[in-house]
């Protein structure tokens, strides 16, 4: 996917900013992993890709219409992106890694970064729930569940019940 766009674009920059605000680690540039992943979250086990919508052909986009001249040129090009990303998706998912796409067009604004990563990371879903008690429980206990190392996350969940029970 590195091949087909510049680094550091303004949606790039604004899903940064949005895993940062969430309290997300992550490195940028995935180098020697499939397709170079824009995001690299380690301790999650999961990579984001920031995908342009007209370079990657998100499919039922506006902003990944054809150009009107040299159409089977851009044909082409597009799909053959796609399978790239695709082959890239499948083999990070053979590793073990949860695979995270924001497309161009849903992340146009600071707030729907936050919510887009918000929605596939189980870590920060349970923290922008925030108000509602058995959510966090629940949320708290299919944490626990995952093979994150307990040391971590037996802290934080812990506090935030205690925060709750108050
Ligand atoms: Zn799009």
């Amino acid at each position: 996917m590195a091949a087909v766009k510049s680094k550091n674009t303004a949606p790039e920059i604004i899903a940064r900013r949005a895993a940062h605000r969430l309290g997300l680690r992550f490195r940028i540039h995935g180098r020697g992993l499939p397709g170079r992943p824009d995001m690299v979250l380690p301790k999650h086990r999961t990579v984001i890709f920031v995908n342009g919508c007209f370079w990657h052909g998100h499919e039922g986009c506006d902003r990944s219409r054809l150009p009107k001249s040299n159409v089977a040129f851009w044909t082409e090009k597009i799909s053959r992106n796609r399978l790239r990303d695709s082959r890239s998706r499948t083999r990070l998912e053979e590793m073990g890694w949860r695979v995270i796409i924001l497309w161009e067009c849903e992340i146009r604004t600071l707030e729907a970064a936050s919510a887009r990563i918000s929605v596939e990371m189980p870590l920060t879903r349970r923290r922008s729930a925030g108000g509602s008690k058995s959510i966090a429980t629940k949320v708290g206990r299919t944490k626990r569940s995952t093979e994150k190392p307990p040391a971590i996350s037996k802290l934080p969940t812990k506090l935030s019940r205690r925060r709750l029970s108050r």
